[in-house]
């Protein structure tokens, strides 16, 4: 071993290798700074694109986002031959709620009912708040005697829910209408307009109770099976 090139002193500003790894440094700097700046904007932008599908009272999908979905789904449920079924939901007497138990106490409902949906319903089965106090859940893969079973689970468990609010705890009721997607109309606002359709006959009949739009039998059925359970 021996030395090639013996050491000099000079100017470290002079020194091409100096200057070298200066550059270098500034290259890896800008190289991390870019890739955080660039982590950091998509992480942005998924945060705002599920606020945009999202209802920032309950958390469930918002209207627009479940047309998108519903949309999607009549065409794989057409394409597939797969059943495809929607509930409507509405909170029974929300206004005297509200107006007796206060605006706060009725906000603290309609979260309750949001995840009392999501514990009784299915992973894939989907919530969208579309209006007030009104909510549409989609059911994939569900024909109407299925879907009506699990509105008819669901009306029970919101039956028995005890809200807490303010050291007091109050419950309340809804109605549902069912309905499953016509492959001949092929239409998923036709299904839309039959399940509103259909709870509208559930709160004429007195609220906390279910209706399907496709068959009296559906209802009466899921009687008869919750009945002998
Ligand atoms: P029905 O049994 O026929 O459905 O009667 P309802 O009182 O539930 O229906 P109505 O349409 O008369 O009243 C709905 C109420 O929902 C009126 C409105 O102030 C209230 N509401 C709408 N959005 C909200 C909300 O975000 N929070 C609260 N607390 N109330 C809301
Ligand atoms: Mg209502
Ligand atoms: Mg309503």
């Amino acid at each position: 071993m021996r030395y090639t090139h013996p050491w000099e002193t000079v100017h470290a500003q002079t020194d091409p290798r100096w200057l070298y790894s200066l550059a270098l440094l500034a290259f890896l700097a800008t190289c991390l700074v870019m890739c955080d700046l660039w982590y950091l904007v998509t992480e942005l932008g998924k945060v705002l694109a599920e606020q945009a599908r999202t209802d920032s009272l309950t958390g469930a999908l918002n209207r627009r986002a479940m047309e998108e979905i519903v949309i999607r789904e009549t065409l794989r449920s057409l394409r597939h031959g797969n059943p495809l079924c929607t509930i409507v939901l509405d909170v029974d007497h929300f206004k005297l709620l509200n107006d007796t138990r206060g605006h706060a106490a009725g906000d603290c409902a309609l979260q309750a009912l949001v995840q009392q949906a999501k514990i009784t319903l299915r992973g894939n089965d989907l919530i969208a708040r579309t209006g007030g106090e009104e909510f549409t859940i989609l059911l994939p893969d569900t024909a109407a005697t299925a879907g009506t079973l699990a509105a008819e689970r669901l009306r029970i468990a919101i039956e028995q829910l005890e809200v807490s609010f303010e050291d007091e705890s109050f419950r309340f009721t809804v109605s549902a209408g069912v309905a499953q997607l016509d492959p001949l109309a092929g239409s998923w606002e036709n299904m839309m307009r039959r399940a509103d359709a259909a709870m509208y006959e559930a709160k004429e009949n007195g609220r906390n109770a279910v209706r399907s739009a496709d068959d009296s039998r559906d209802t009466r059925l899921v009687k008869a099976a919750l009945h002998t359970v």
